[in-house]
């Protein structure tokens, strides 16, 4: 459905800043999945919703654009969180999530204009983060926040009225739309400057011609996530079923986050002595597609900065590995994944005895 949109965008030749009617048309389809978008995160009527590129920008965009003087983020964010410069890091428990406590402390008898970032989920671990404990604190202190939800969209309720968070960047392809797709979230009537100038496309907030095709796909994304919500949840028994049967294999593998909140399609693990790297080889090899750690930054196999920050040491955040299960994925798909696992785990093990 999400492709059906799109090409029905594509169909049309106007844009969406033009007044006839192929305009009007394209336009129609913008606002379409404004609505959609705001309806997946229940944004009220004051909420101001700019498409972007993708998450990225919509983060550069709130960090960069908030006008706050100090700009305070966690340890685990994504990196084009932690790539704004000047920013203060606020640290991690060793469970995963945000030490709320440390963070108070930083903002104690503090003057100055402060936005915070909190993900509201974890793209390595799936832990769910402290946000309403964040926005208790900001609320306290004077602080804005923002918060990059876009692995918790479509798999969690992302009620942004809720959260009571003033910023909130969202994804498409992370909830089955187009890649280059996102946005940002203004609740609550606050700013920001816009990134991009020279057109008053998104009320002057993000100058350049509309990408509509992506955004309607974005739109249609958006309203499925909210009908198969549920069925993300089912996730979780399959989840917990494959790191049962992994832990029967390897008594000696380390699930990180597993006493935490977690979404439920996520599972991130190492086994001491079975690198990264190795696995992502062999399971591609048997035609199983996983990651090490983020695969937004994937491609170089680096140590992850969201283990680290737990405090997890380099030689087994070198060994770990995430599997992430889609709404669709199966059982068949689960037996088919510890198959190819096991065959691995098992030569590796033979290969250690002989050595
Ligand atoms: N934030 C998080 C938590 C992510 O996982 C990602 C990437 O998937 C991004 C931001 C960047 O999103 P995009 O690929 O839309 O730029």
């Amino acid at each position: 459905m999400v492709k059906k949109a799109m090409e029905a965008a594509l169909d049309l030749p106007g844009n969406a800043s033009s007044t006839h009617k192929a305009g009007r048309e394209a336009r129609r389809l913008i606002e379409a999945a404004r609505a959609q978008v705001a309806s997946l995160v229940d944004a009220g009527p004051r909420a101001v919703i700019v498409f972007t590129s993708g998450a990225t920008e919509a983060n550069n965009m709130a960090l960069r654009g908030s006008g706050c003087e100090r700009v305070i983020v966690s340890a685990i964010e994504h990196p084009s969180v932690l790539s704004t410069p000047g920013i203060e890091i606020t640290p991690i428990l060793a469970d995963g999530t945000l030490n709320v406590f440390a963070l108070d402390k930083m903002l104690e008898g503090n003057d100055r204009p402060t936005l915070l970032s909190v993900m509201l989920v974890n793209n390595e671990t799936g832990i769910i983060q402290p946000v309403e404990a964040v926005v208790e604190i900001a609320k306290r202190r004077g602080a804005l926040v923002h918060c990059d939800a876009v692995q918790a969209a479509g798999r969690i309720q992302v009620d942004i009225q809720k959260l009571g968070v003033d910023y909130l960047s969202l994804s498409a392809h992370k909830m089955g739309g187009p890649q280059g797709a996102g946005c940002l979230i203004m609740a609550n009537c606050v700013n920001v400057s816009p990134l991009l100038l020279g057109g008053g496309q998104e009320k002057g907030l993000r100058a350049g011609t509309e990408n509509v095709a992506a955004i309607a796909g974005f739109g249609m994304a958006a309203e499925l996530a909210i009908q198969d919500m549920a069925k993300m949840q089912l996730l979780a028994a399959l989840r917990d079923e494959l790191e049962q049967k992994l832990s029967q294999f390897a008594p000696d593998i380390r699930f990180f986050g597993k006493d935490a909140s977690r979404v439920s399609n996520t599972s991130l693990f190492a086994v001491p002595g079975m690198p990264a790297e190795m696995q992502l080889i062999a399971l591609d090899m048997e035609g199983v597609f996983v990651s090490n750690g983020s695969a937004c930054a994937s491609g170089t196999v680096k140590t992850s900065h969201v283990l680290a920050a737990m405090g997890v040491t380099g030689g087994e955040a070198q060994c770990a590995i995430r599997v992430s299960l889609g709404w669709n994925s199966t059982a068949e798909d689960v037996e088919c994944f510890l198959a190819a696992w096991e065959k691995m785990h098992a030569r590796v093990k033979s290969r250690r005895g002989t050595a």
